[in-house]
């Protein structure tokens, strides 16, 4: 079944058990690689909501194979033993199996599974950030010659649609930026230190205990899982690939209460934000902290919701927003993509690819223009305000506002610059470093500016 582009899945015999009420001709055989958290709650999907799903679209499925690693694992549903397999090419590979659908996370395997079934003529739909920000082209090339779907709604915002507004809705708009807050996990550790005064390490402790957050965090608080998803987001909207390692990326982990309250006291949010964006003839994605004014509408996303602004000359500013995780949000977005996939092949037509790549400029992040929030530990000593700000403005950066805490000798001093390139920025930060009277720079944390 599905050896070639268009190819009716209903000339196939089925021959297999199935998980599906149904074993008869005509229905859709999905191989499933990965059966955890987004992959188990698609299955129960499938399954649980049959009916509806069938009633609704006029499509059947069953899950003829899953792929895992542990195939004793207790399960929340049914499953056959001559379903689930370790054997994840024996699910791509199973000619009963019409459709491959992607949750298991990570770069390989999984890729080489993806590529084995596009190129074997298999639709194939993935959740898989991390695999398309670096595999992406390739994966999407190969989809093409083959003539099959391969989704990824889920990647990008779990149950929040993103990526096919992006592709397909908005393919005629000359995206200018695309700004949001596409980890969870962060959001959450936020907010909690920012509503409550939590500090991080209890707010990460919180989260876990709450299921936001992995036993080994690294990947959210890092950065990386929203540099990739930054990838993914720019690649799109500007048609021009962003490999995940073209994307600067902090993470939440220098966060500190203290900052949090400063924050809140000068009117802001700290958020951890994603944005991409065209600069000149370029582009540009990155993911850091950021000050977002109290009254901007990222600033009121709060705990694990993600939210995705897209802006550009036609539409102005589309705001998404929702649940970026979870089992149930990430298995509904799943499970359109595979109903879209079902229809585009049993359409019988050699489907087109929703991307095309141009080759473009990556501006680097030292190229962009930033403003910066600086926390300076002083000795108060006479002058040491004017050598401050020259460090600043030997640099060309120029100072917004500054604030004092403290009467001691020893005092905190905030300066927020106005917009200079992240790499005078930095110049300045080496000088601030070298005064004798900064006892420390405690911290900097970039500031979402007047181009918000
Ligand atoms: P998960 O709960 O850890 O489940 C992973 C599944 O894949 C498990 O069934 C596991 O088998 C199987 N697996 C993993 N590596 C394997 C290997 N090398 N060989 C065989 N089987 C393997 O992960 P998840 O949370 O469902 O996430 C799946 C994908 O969806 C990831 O790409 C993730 O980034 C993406 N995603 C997840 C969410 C979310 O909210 N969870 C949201 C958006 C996107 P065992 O069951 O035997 O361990």
């Amino acid at each position: 079944m599905a050896q070639r582009a268009g190819r009716r899945f209903s000339e196939r015999v089925c021959t297999q058990s199935t998980l599906s009420s149904s074993t008869m001709d005509g229905n859709i055989g999905i191989g499933l690689l990965g059966a955890g958290t987004v992959g188990g709650t698609l299955v129960q999907k499938l399954v649980g909501e049959s009916e509806a799903i069938s009633a609704k679209t006029g499509l059947t499925f069953d899950v003829r194979r899953i792929g895992v690693r542990d195939i004793d694992k207790p399960r929340a549903f049914d499953v056959p033993a001559d379903v689930i397999t370790s054997d994840l090419f024996a699910v791509v590979n199973d000619p009963t199996v019409d459709l491959v659908v992607e949750v298991m996370g990570g770069l390989e395997p999984a890729g080489d599974l993806i590529l084995a079934a596009l190129e074997a003529g298999k639709p194939v739909i993935s959740a898989n950030k991390e695999l398309i920000a670096v595999r992406g082209p390739e994966l999407i090339a190969a989809a093409e010659r083959s003539g099959v779907p391969f989704l990824f709604e889920a990647a990008v915002g779990g149950g929040i649609p993103i990526i096919r507004p992006l592709s397909e809705t908005l393919a005629g708009e000359q995206i200018d930026r695309v700004i949001g807050i596409v980890n969870g996990t962060t959001n959450f550790i936020l907010t909690q230190m920012a509503e409550q005064g939590t500090a991080y390490a209890d707010a990460l402790e919180e989260a876990k205990e709450l299921g936001y957050a992995e036993p080994d965090p690294t990947a959210d608080v890092s950065g990386a899982d929203a540099a990739a998803k930054a990838a993914i987001l720019a690649s799109l909207a500007f048609g021009t690939w962003v490999g995940v390692s073209d994307v600067y990326f902090e993470g939440i982990e220098t966060i500190t209460s203290v900052d949090m309250a400063f924050a809140a006291d000068f009117g802001y949010v700290i958020k951890l934000i994603c944005i991409c964006e065209t600069v000149g003839d370029g582009v540009n994605a990155r993911v850091h902290p950021a000050m977002v004014p109290a009254e901007h509408p990222l600033a009121s996303i709060r705990g694990a919701t993600n939210a995705v602004f897209i802006e550009g000359p036609s539409i102005e500013s589309l705001l998404f927003a929702g649940p970026g995780a979870g089992g149930a949000p990430t298995a509904t977005a799943v499970l359109g993509d595979v109903i879209d996939a079902a229809r585009e092949t049993l359409a019988g037509a050699q489907v087109a690819p929703r991307i095309r790549f141009s080759p473009g400029e990556i501006v680097p992040f030292e190229n962009i223009d930033t403003e910066w929030y600086v926390r300076l530990s002083v000795d108060d000593q006479p002058g040491v305000l004017a050598k401050i700000a020259s460090g600043f403005g030997d640099v060309g950066v120029s100072i917004r506002s500054v604030w004092q805490e403290g009467v001691d000798s020893q005092a905190e001093l905030i300066v927020v610059t106005h917009a200079a390139s992240e790499a005078a920025q930095r110049a300045a930060l080496t000088t601030l470093e070298q005064i004798p009277e900064v006892l420390e720079v405690a911290a900097v944390i970039r500031v979402l500016g007047d181009e918000s």
